[in-house]
């Protein structure tokens, strides 16, 4: 249930409103909108009737909500969120791009690749710490030294930071170092890393489970708005399928239906997806066209010898290109809407 109310609705009314949904055992949860202030009531076991509110001083409407998500959904908001990591706003009309190597492999390496990612125009940088890998014999991530090197990136470049959070043990140093926390696609459902995630006063970039529907990702971004933060971004990385002709299949279709359902921003991961270079740049260009809120693209200055995702990784040159081809599609895109 949304209580709408009033525009000019005093704070003495909306505290009112605040107090009698606790009496009735259930948790507030204020919403502010451009013109007015929204209450959505939480925690409900089964429905809520409306009347108990209508009547209330200040109080405009009582919406019944019909998605199991809730804070993430349109109905509760249907202002569109602007995640906002240092200058660059994610989400609404914007197109972000984020770049960097799958993993932190050496500070050499990841400032190479940094200056590279920057001049071409990428927002953010992107890199890991902590890898999940497959097998437990691969390259596991350089932990909190890469995490010092990122910070350096930083320093060296400007570029705020994406990085990844593997467990609740290096939580607080992950978001110590990062500018936006990932959880990875095996961490989707991980409830305890999202219940912390959602403690965290930075950004979370949540990326889509490989075998989950839409309502699964909505619910687990719920879990993060659910404790309080509502700096979420969603990230499609690709699901599993039957194909071999890449290693995932991504979703694009994710992009229309995730829009509708919710006001938090989505991006495209086109390097997980393919898992191959050649399908990078015409996947990313397909991100612009579905009006994804922007990319995350893996590129690496010698992708022969990384120690991850070498295979699906740009040469620096090849992401020069992605970015002037994203960006011009984005701008006509852009300019053709104007006239609506
Ligand atoms: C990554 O972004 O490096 C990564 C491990 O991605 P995913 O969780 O989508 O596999
Ligand atoms: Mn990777």
């Amino acid at each position: 249930m949304l209580l709408v109310m009033n525009k000019n609705a005093s704070t003495e009314e909306i505290d009112s409103v605040i107090a009698a949904i606790k009496k009735q055992g259930y948790t507030p949860r204020p919403i502010p909108g451009g013109e007015r202030v929204s209450i959505g009531i939480l925690f409900n076991r089964g429905p809520v009737d409306g009347t108990l509110f209508l009547g209330l001083p200040g109080v405009k409407e009582a919406i019944p909500v019909t998605r199991p998500y809730k804070l993430v959904s349109r109905e509760f908001q249907p202002r569109e969120t602007v995640v906002q990591v240092g200058n660059v706003g994610i989400g609404k009309d914007s197109f972000a791009i984020i770049a960097g190597p799958c993993a932190v492999e050496s500070e050499t390496q990841a400032l190479t690749i940094a200056k590279r990612v920057k001049e071409a125009g990428a927002d953010l940088f992107r890199g890991g710490a902590f890898k999940p890998r497959t097998s437990p014999y691969s390259f596991q991530g350089l932990g909190k030294e890469g995490l010092k090197i990122l910070d350096k990136v930083r320093d060296v470049t400007g570029l705020p930071i994406v990085t990844e959070v593997l467990d609740l043990d290096n939580f607080n140093m992950v978001e110590e170092y990062a500018d936006v926390i990932q959880i990875g696609t095996r961490n989707m459902q991980n409830f305890s890393l999202l219940r912390r995630a959602g403690l965290s006063k930075k950004p979370v970039l949540l990326k889509r489970g490989m075998a989950a529907t839409i309502d699964e990702w909505l619910m687990a971004a719920e879990y993060i708005l659910a404790e309080g933060n509502s700096q979420v971004i969603l990230c499609e990385r690709g699901v599993r399928s039957f194909v071999n002709h890449s290693r995932n299949t991504l979703d694009l279709s994710a992009v229309p239906v995730v829009r509708n359902e919710s006001h938090l921003p989505i991006i495209i991961d086109p390097s997980h997806a393919a898992g191959r270079r050649d399908q990078v740049i015409p996947l990313s260009r397909a991100a612009v066209a579905v009006e994804a809120h922007g990319i995350m693209v893996e590129v690496h200055h010698a992708p022969e010898e990384a120690l991850s995702d070498g295979a699906q990784s740009l040469y620096p040159d090849q992401f020069n290109v992605l970015c002037r081809q994203v960006r011009s599609i984005y701008d006509n895109l852009r300019s053709g809407r104007e006239g609506d």
